[in-house]
């Protein structure tokens, strides 16, 4: 559990990358305290849990730190399970993306990458699927978690068996330096109480709400409202990934339906009738019989952006003050990767030629 006499590593945030990170460290040995503010805002509850690096159209370095992440998952999966003895829902299930024209499928950013499919064999994949997809891509490689049901509570259950602390309900207020070394922060609980917390090291993990607590960080929020149809199991085999619209099945047969992306919404909280519409317009876009399943929730959550939608990784400005946040719409996918290469750094643990490359190219100052 490391020195006793030392104070914890603070994660500040216990969201999707607070708790991943927390757990990495805690395998290596390191004492940690996760401050979180509220579990339930936080993004890693909202996602979809798509693994969708090819599907998403991703390009240049993000591409490949998303191809890295995927290829780690398993084990990473494999390590949460170990820990928390509970499933975190993952399956290699496959992505379909759509296409209507020729010059769209040809041009898609990931087009080598996947197995091409004309409008036979699409629907063989996917039945009932409007008459206007006439192509396909189907990536085999990409997948889902299940992270708002199962992911989120592994990792919480792993993190408390290896002895990480928590403190739920605290707001970091301040971020404490001395000649630009890390030295704690200041925290508010829920009675209003500040308190300040020393420590030599910590990780910002505050997701979309990272730039109210480091003022030059280049994060905003990208609203999302999501529901979930109810189908019978195997409704949908693989997941679905439409222009604006994705279809995600869990094993039970619950589809996730995402997902708006409000850039204009900033912080502004609930659902409106014009997300919601746009989710529904979607189904009936791609498979106009989804609509008449039963709904069973709607929610909404905010995805921590960048200008380039890359990740923040690694040191700030303040030695001492590690940074992860910035994961946008790929968080889940790159949970992976990012815990890894945090909890490498911060623990001395030699990294590849490629890790130290990651690193270099989503440094925070990159902009
Ligand atoms: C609608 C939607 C769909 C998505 N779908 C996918 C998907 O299919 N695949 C994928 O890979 N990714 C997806 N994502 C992205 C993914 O969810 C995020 O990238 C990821 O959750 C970010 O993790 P995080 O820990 O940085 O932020 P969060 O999970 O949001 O956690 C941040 C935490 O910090 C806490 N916090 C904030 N400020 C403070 C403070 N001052 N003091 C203490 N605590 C604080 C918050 O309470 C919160 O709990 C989706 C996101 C959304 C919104």
């Amino acid at each position: 559990m490391g020195d006793v006499n030392e104070k914890p590593l603070l994660i500040l945030g216990g969201g999707l990358m607070g708790l991943a990170i927390a757990h990495d460290l805690a395998q290596r040995g390191k004492r940690v305290e996760v401050l979180s503010r509220s579990r339930s805002e936080a993004a890693g509850f909202v996602a979809a849990g798509m693994l969708a690096p090819h599907a998403e159209g991703l390009q240049g370095n993000l591409l490949n730190l998303g191809q890295l992440s995927l290829q780690r998952q398993p084990k990473w999966i494999e390590s949460i399970e170990t820990n928390s003895k509970m499933s975190c829902g993952h399956r290699t299930c496959g992505i379909i993306v759509p296409f209507e024209n020729q010059k769209d499928f040809e041009t898609y950013p990931t087009y080598e990458f996947g197995e091409k499919l004309k409008r036979t064999e699409l629907l063989k994949e996917v039945p009932g699927l409007s008459e206007k997809w006439i192509l396909g891509l189907l990536f085999k490689q990409d997948g889902q978690i299940d992270n708002r049901r199962l992911l989120m509570r592994a990792l919480e259950k792993a993190c408390v068996t290896l002895g990480v602390h928590f403190q739920e309900g605290v707001e970091v207020i301040e971020i404490i330096q001395d000649s630009k070394k890390f030295n704690g922060v200041k925290i508010k609980d829920i009675n209003g109480n500040i308190n300040f917390l020393e420590s030599k090291e910590a990780v910002l993990c505050c997701g979309a709400w990272s730039k109210q607590i480091f003022k030059t960080l280049p994060i905003f929020p990208v609203k999302g409202q999501m529901l979930s149809i109810q189908g019978p199991k195997q409704v949908l085999k693989r997941i679905v990934f439409g222009p604006g619209i994705y279809l995600v099945p869990r094993d039970d047969g619950l589809i996730i339906v995402g997902a708006t992306s409000e850039r204009e919404a900033g912080f502004q909280k609930g659902l409106t009738p014009k997300g919601q519409n746009h989710l529904r317009e979607g189904i009936e876009s791609l498979i106009p019989e989804l609509n008449q399943l039963p709904h069973m929730e709607r929610w909404w959550g905010f995805r921590p952006c960048t200008p380039d939608e890359g990740p923040l990784l690694g040191m700030s400005s303040i030695n001492g003050l590690w940074l992860a946040t910035g994961h946008h719409r790929n968080g889940v996918l790159l949970a992976a990767i990012t815990s890894e290469l945090i909890g490498k750094s911060i623990c001395s643990t030699p990294l590849s030629n490629e890790e130290r490359s990651f690193l270099s190219q989503f440094r925070w100052d990159r902009f």
